[in-house]
């Protein structure tokens, strides 16, 4: 099944979202292939925002990522990437529509509670970046076929 990748930010951790979270991935039918708690720093967070580390925000984007330790986790399904990118909602969470993560659970465009991987080719990069080979497990819990019709799987 397709992997991708989701980052606890500090913000989810300080306002002890974690297991709601967790709770919506499990119920939508995600398989969790991987999950730790790691402390990130500026080092690996330039590579992670490689995008971004010209923009006037970046200093502040990484004070606020390092601030806390982060839970990084590898979510497996059919179509993980898009579909939990869609469950995340757009970055800005005053923005982010209501039932998304963002939506509900945040008002900031950069305390916004979770990252999602953009694509399936970067959540392979990002799940290398995140996690050493052996932290991911590729297994199929008994009851994923609940999870979805004879022919999606
Ligand atoms: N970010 C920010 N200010 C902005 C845009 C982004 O602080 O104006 C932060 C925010 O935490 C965001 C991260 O940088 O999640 C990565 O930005 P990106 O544009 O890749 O958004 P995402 O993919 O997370 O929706
Ligand atoms: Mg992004």
């Amino acid at each position: 099944m397709e992997k991708t990748l989701v980052i606890f930010k500090p913000s989810a951790i300080d306002r002890r979202l974690v297991g709601k979270i967790i709770s919506r991935i499990e119920d939508k039918g995600f398989v969790i292939a991987g999950i730790k708690m790691m402390q990130l720093d500026e080092k690996i967070l330039r590579e992670h925002y490689a995008h971004l580390v010209d923009k006037p925000f970046f200093p502040s984007l990484v004070e606020s990522m390092i601030s806390t330790p982060v839970i990084v986790a590898c979510l497996a399904g059919v179509e993980a990437v898009r579909v939990f990118r869609e469950m995340t909602g757009v970055t800005n969470g005053r923005n982010a529509a209501p039932g998304t993560l963002r939506g509900d659970f945040c008002m900031s465009s950069q305390t916004n509670i979770v990252h999602a991987s953009d694509s399936v080719e970067n959540a392979e990069i990002e799940l290398a970046r995140f996690f050493a080979k052996g932290e991911i497990f590729d297994y199929l819990p008994s009851n994923v076929k609940y999870f979805y019709g004879d022919n999606e799987l």
